[in-house]
């Protein structure tokens, strides 16, 4: 049984005039005026309640897209009972027909869903068209496509070698109890992602998604209920956190977790299940993406504009809210006078506003939290001597939580925008002496606790070598003469070590084996 070999999804362009781009206009006209009801789903059940929160998209938050069902721990236990419940006829069920659900699932991303998905990533978390292709439509189709084929691989390994008179095979089992996926708000991909790539191994999942991301999680679950997928495989419930990780965490079935969010958060769930190991029928396996601190080394030789364009595409697409975003750069003092010039051109070319308007680059953060912590910053920034602001610097909430694409230059290499990560369109710049090159290596490598994504921009190739090498723990994902955002799934594997996470690698063999136990067994004839 052979799955499809998997091709990368082309990315949609969304032209002016074109068919396209009317589809997904049409798509968020219906979205933005719905006002849909968002239930919980257990066990293949839509579940209300009369505790209701409201989903706003972060750049017109006074707008109402639509008000979900908050559930309690009661919820969250239900839908651990609807799991278990699923479990055996789910893990019975032959691989290649899981492969079909989800190879279905990309298909309906592809064609029908695609403008309904991205309506609701680019409505609910405020992207832009483009963005919104690459993340909910090109990404996710992806990372199904190829989980699958990676998922064939896994069941199709060379068995053991069986020496004559007995017969050694190794059977891959799905964990022992249920997988718990916590997702973030910032890729719906990732999303869609985590629940999926545990289930195709077998696997049963709660599934939590960041509160202000269930408008395309509610979309998604549309997605794979069309797909086929059966009833109680993965159940989406809408709680707080805290309350999620109660009633999980103190579950004897909890098999493992599969997070992406903040390095805070996820060490805080590592130690709740360190502490409570004892409760658990095995030891949970636990996969983390999180945090990121990522530079951008601009060498002495490199090319100016090209060095501008990946700084700035790398630091202030989707309002640099991507895990990936670069957001501290060190530029050779004798090129930063030209990058610094193309950087200000094309800074002042870019549009902010909200996702409507497709000419927008800038949309709003998140929300009135992330607002609120990146106007400080840029607060203190101002009143700091040490630090020039060379564009943006302007913030405003009024409608939606707005801020302009800043860029800080920095006297201290570990000013504290330098060393945190703000998780916003904030950037910040150090320019080094070119003869300072190799301690500027060591400065990158040791002034944040992660190591996320980073590139090296340079003409010159013992620069290239030396970056590569010096810098190799510095970054999970390591980019030359190009931005440090971007991979794709099937190309770059993605993830980081450090305070970035396990570095299991999203989208790839390494993550999938992740969900599952393997037995081996010996026969003698
Ligand atoms: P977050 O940590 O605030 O939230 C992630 C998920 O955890 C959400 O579902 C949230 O509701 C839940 N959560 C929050 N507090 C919790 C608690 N106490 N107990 C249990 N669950 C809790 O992250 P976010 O703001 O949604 O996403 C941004 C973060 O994610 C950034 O730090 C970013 O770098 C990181 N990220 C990393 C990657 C990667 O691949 N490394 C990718 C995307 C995002």
């Amino acid at each position: 049984f052979n799955v499809p070999i998997p091709v990368n999804e082309p990315i949609l362009g969304y032209a002016p005039g074109s068919k396209e781009r009317e589809l997904l206009m049409a798509a968020i006209a219906k979205a933005r005026s719905e006002q849909i009801e968002i239930p919980m789903h257990i066990a293949g059940k839509e579940v209300h309640t009369n505790n209701k929160g409201k989903v706003s998209p972060p750049h017109d938050h006074q707008h109402i897209l639509g008000q979900y069902s908050k559930g309690d721990k009661a919820h969250v236990a239900q839908a651990i009972d609807a799991a278990l419940a699923a479990k055996a006829d789910w893990e019975n069920l032959a691989w290649e027909h899981r492969a079909a659900i989800f190879l279905k699932a990309a298909e309906l991303i592809a064609g029908p869903y695609r403008y309904k998905l991205n309506a609701a990533t680019m409505l609910g978390q405020s992207k832009n068209a483009y963005q919104a292709e690459i993340d909910s439509a090109c990404e996710l189709i992806d990372f199904l496509r190829f989980n699958v084929s990676y998922m064939a691989d896994i069941y199709k390994q060379q068995p053991p070698v069986s020496p004559k008179g007995s017969w050694n095979r190794v059977e891959q089992r799905p964990l022992e109890g249920f997988v718990f996926a916590l997702t973030p708000f910032n890729f719906t991909a990732i999303a869609g992602n985590l629940p999926t790539s545990a289930a195709m191994m077998g696997n049963v999942v709660v599934w939590k998604p960041a509160n202000t991301q269930i408008f395309a999680a509610n979309v998604l679950m549309e997605i794979f209920k069309e797909a086929g997928l059966p009833d109680g495989v993965i159940n989406l419930v809408y709680v707080s956190g805290p309350d999620a990780g109660d009633v999980i965490f103190n579950h004897p079935d909890f098999a493992g977790i599969h997070f992406t969010g903040s390095t805070g958060v996820f060490q805080n769930i590592w130690k709740t299940i360190g502490n409570n190991i004892h409760k658990f029928k095995t030891y949970p396996r636990i996969v983390g993406e999180t945090g990121g601190k990522d530079f951008i080394l601009v060498h002495g030789s490199a090319e100016a504009e090209a060095s501008s364009t990946a700084i700035i595409r790398g630091a202030f697409e989707y309002q640099g809210q991507k895990c990936s975003a670069a957001s501290r750069v060190y530029v050779a003092k004798s090129i930063w006078p030209k990058v610094k010039e193309f950087m200000q051109r094309d800074l002042a070319t870019f549009k902010m506003g909200g996702t409507e308007d497709f000419s927008n680059f800038i949309n709003a953060v998140i929300d009135e939290n992330s607002f609120d912590k990146l106007a400080t910053y840029i607060d203190e920034a101002k009143k700091d001597k040490g630090v020039e602001i060379i564009a943006g610097g302007n913030y405003n909430k009024t409608k939606g939580y707005f801020i302009e694409p800043t860029v800080l230059v920095v006297d201290d290499p570990k000013y504290t925008t330098m060393c945190e990560e703000l998780f916003g369109p904030v950037l910040t710049v150090y320019v080094y002496e070119d003869k300072e090159f190799d301690k500027v290596l060591n400065m990158i490598d040791t002034t944040s606790i992660y190591a996320l994504t980073g590139a090296v921009i340079a003409q010159d190739r013992y620069a290239i070598e030396k970056a590569t090498h010096a810098l190799r723990n510095a970054a999970g994902n390591f980019y030359i003469n190009d931005k440090c955002t971007g991979a794709v799934v099937g190309q770059q594997p993605f993830g980081g070590a450090r305070g970035s996470g396990t570095n299991d690698k999203a989208g790839s063999m390494i993550n999938l084996l992740r969900w599952v136990s393997p037995r081996a067994i010996k026969e003698t004839f």
